[in-house]
Parts: structure tokens; C-alpha cells; sequence
């Protein structure tokens, strides 16, 4: 149950270290918040680990959707990559990929005791690529462990916005901002921490 975004080359894993999704079909592209189109990943596209420095396959992660709600390439034949595939590199426990430039399109997992019939077809839901322009990536410290969005080039806080942050440990939380374009609190920041916030 959930929503699962896809994956596309450069998104990152969890564990930091600049490991990155580094192949991805060439021609199926999503368009990111910075408004770049990107290859998008499938199921047996490699990844660059930069804890064991390595590339490893992406799989299908636990607690992801299954194989019937995913789109399948007949050329590659291989299904689509969404948040939460893990990488198989050298890594116990691997690496999950992370989703950040490919938030446009998702999978929109359904509970399937509560519908007896799902259909894939019902099921995938691709949204549109509403997600504004890329000059909105900008952020400022704030007050206790806020963040506030601000849009770079007006400066204008941005209010409701989507946004992940992936802390230093490199895990990954998502999150809208409220009207005063402020981040949810971020968790036990007790040191100032490098982290990065994607709109
Ligand atoms: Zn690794």
C-alpha cells in the first residue's frame, strides 16, 4: 500500500557515499523537478555503491510493489524500478534506491483487501509532471529543526510543496511544506548536519 515513485539514472541510494542509479533505458525518460530528463531505471539496472565501491544490480525490494503493478519493457524485458529496490552489491544489508528525480511518475499501490479485483490497469497511476521548476531548490536554515523552502531566484517561501530530504546518514524523508513554506521537524538534529533537501 502506498505510492512508490520511480526511479531514474542519478537518483541516489540510501547510504550515502554519492551512490548512485547509473544506467537506465535510454529513450523512456521522466522529466525531474529541474525540469532534466532522465533514463529511467528497471529492474537489472546497475548502480554504483560508494560504501563498498562496487556496482550492483537493482532488484526488487521488500514491501515494494509486485511485479503485476509494474510496467514491462518488452525490449529490455525487465519491469520498472520504484523507491525502495535495493541494490545488490557487496553491502549486508544493500542499499535501497531512493527516488528524487523521478517524482512525477509513481505506482500507486492499492490494498488489495479492500478490493478483491485490482487491475494493474486501475492500479498505475501516472501522475503529471506538476512539479514546479527547478529554480525552487533552495533552502534556508531555520529556527529549532525547520527548514524553510524558499524559491531561489524570488526568493518567495514555497508554500505546500513536496519536497525529500536526505539526511547525512542518507536516509530519505518526504514531506509537504506548510503556508509558511516551513519543512516538517527534522529528527534528532542535535548537530548541525549536512543534509539535502529535493523540491
Ligand atoms: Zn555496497
Amino acid at each position: 500500500m502506498g505510492v512508490f515513485y520511480h526511479v531514474v539514472e542519478g537518483d541516489p541510494l540510501d547510504n550515502g557515499n554519492k551512490s548512485e542509479v547509473i544506467e537506465g533505458l535510454s529513450g523512456c525518460t521522466i522529466e525531474g523537478p529541474d525540469g532534466r530528463s532522465r533514463n529511467q531505471a528497471f529492474i537489472g539496472h546497475r548502480a554504483y555503491c560508494g560504501v563498498c565501491k562496487s556496482a550492483g544490480l537493482i532488484a526488487e525490494g521488500p514491501g515494494t510493489p509486485g511485479y503485476d503493478l509494474r510496467m514491462y519493457d518488452a525490449t529490455i524485458r525487465a519491469h520498472d524500478a520504484v523507491e525502495g529496490d535495493i541494490v545488490v552489491c557487496q553491502c549486508s544489508p544493500p542499499p535501497r534506491v531512493v527516488a528524487v528525480y523521478g517524482r512525477s511518475s509513481s505506482i500507486h499501490d492499492v490494498d488489495r483487501s479492500a478490493d478483491s479485483t485490482p487491475s494493474a490497469i486501475d492500479a498505475r497511476e501516472v501522475a503529471d509532471a506538476a512539479t514546479t521548476a527547478a529554480s525552487a531548490h533552495a533552502l534556508t536554515k531555520s529556527f529549532d529543526d525547520h527548514y524553510v523552502l524558499v524559491d531561489r531566484e524570488s526568493g518567495a517561501t514555497l508554500a505546500n510543496f513536496e519536497y525529500a530530504v536526505v539526511r547525512a546518514s542518507g536516509a530519505v524523508e518526504h514531506g509537504v511544506s506548510d503556508a509558511d513554506g516551513k519543512t516538517h521537524m527534522l529528527s534528532s538534529t542535535a548537530k548541525v548536519e549536512d543534509i539535502d533537501i529535493y523540491v
